[in-house]
């Protein structure tokens, strides 16, 4: 879930009254404790407990749940303007990154722009981050089960020392005078107004009377970093994973952008892919083509399965083998067996003469229906 407005207006830790480094399980006992202290079935007819209640409630929902709590400490650490918002303001603002039209809104506001406002040429006030691709290179194994790593990217993140913001820790960036924050002027001339980026401000609509010293201003800084990927289950070689908002950084309150995890598939030497099945081709004699044999096939996951190829096999012939392809969340893919009758390229004395009497004994050319 997206960080909430009212994720910097609450401490959901003081509502529930435990410490921000309570463990699971403290949180859990208080808010049960509170939870029970003013529900309204114990309190009827009192709004304020009722009120209480809602709170209590809405506090543990985000951090009773692991993922959310993770997402509200570090939404609260990185503060309104790491994450995107531009300080306090009034009501919910739901934060997505495909949705930089509530964030110009955002930005309005708070600089006193109307919401109707007219439309910002490119570089004026929040912006998102640039979309960052890399590949990253799987064994054919790790790309069939899924696997979880590590991919290292170096880019443009926002600054540590401000947090994007540019200003110097303890100062905060101010609404630029010359362009009243629109981060663009207009100039009438005649019948035509044109609408240029402010050159007070570059765009941004903020001034930093006192630059960040890390960054000089610029709210990034570049770093190597190490991004977590995890490769779901059955990705094809090529395929481009999207992993949102791990890009480059937003500037001046804008969403980050995303990153893309480019699979690069290493061949097996054994098996091949089809989306989800898994293919194999297994050498057969003619004598068991012929007269039909059990045939071991080893799989991908370990356990080899026995396949019966009955007799009057053709060469080429695929057999399926059920759920034994790529795993899925749901069932798994299959794993296409195809035979393929091995023609001896050396022939002992013995097997010559097996094969001559075989031939002396074929009664019909395989190719009578050519007419030739
Ligand atoms: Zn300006
Ligand atoms: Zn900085």
């Amino acid at each position: 879930m997206a960080p909430q407005r009212e994720w910097f207006e609450k401490d959901y830790y003081a509502t529930l009254g435990v410490s921000d480094t309570a463990t699971a399980k403290e949180i859990k006992s208080a808010y049960r404790k509170l939870s029970r202290q003013y529900h309204p079935d114990n309190n009827p007819g009192d709004k304020a407990s009722e009120d209480r209640f809602k709170e209590i409630s809405a506090a543990y929902d985000v951090v009773g749940d692991e993922t959310k709590r993770k997402e509200y400490d570090e939404a609260r650490r990185l503060g309104p303007m790491g994450a995107g918002f531009g300080g306090p303001g009034n009501g919910n603002f739901n934060f997505t990154t495909d949705n930089l039209g509530d964030l110009g809104d955002l930005f309005g506001n708070l600089f006193g722009r109307g919401r109707a406002g007219a439309r910002e040429p490119r570089g004026a006030g929040p912006q998102r981050g640039t979309d960052l691709e890399t590949e990253l290179q799987l064994s054919f194994l790790g790309a069939v089960q899924g696997v979880t790593t590590t991919v290292n990217i170096t880019s443009d993140v926002a600054c540590h020392t401000c947090h994007g913001t540019g200003a110097k820790p303890g100062t905060a960036p101010r609404q630029c005078p010359h362009c009243g924050g629109r981060g663009v002027i207009d100039e009438n001339q005649g019948f035509f107004s044109f609408s240029q980026v402010c050159p007070e401000c570059g765009g941004t609509g903020a001034v930093v009377d006192e630059p960040c010293p890390t960054c000089r201003g610029s709210g990034v800084e570049r770093r190597a970093r190490q991004v977590k990927v995890r490769i779901p289950a059955g990705v094809n070689d090529g395929q481009r994973i999207r992993l949102k908002g791990r890009g480059g950084p937003g500037r001046h309150g804008g969403p980050n952008g995303d990153l893309y995890v480019i699979a690069r598939v290493e061949p097996h030497p054994l098996f091949g892919r089809r989306n989800d099945d898994l293919t194999i081709t297994v050498p057969i004699t003619f004598a068991e083509a012929a007269l039909g044999a059990d045939v071991k096939v080893p799989t991908l996951d370990g356990s080899p399965v026995t396949i019966k190829v009955p007799a009057g096999t053709r060469s080429g012939r695929t057999f399926r083998v059920k759920g034994r392809g790529v795993p899925k969340t749901k069932g798994a893919g299959d794993l296409m067996v195809t035979v393929e009758v091995a023609v001896p390229a050396k022939l002992s004395s013995e097997e010559r003469k097996a094969v001559e009497a075989l031939a002396a004994a074929s009664s019909e050319s395989p190719r009578a229906h050519l007419g030739v």
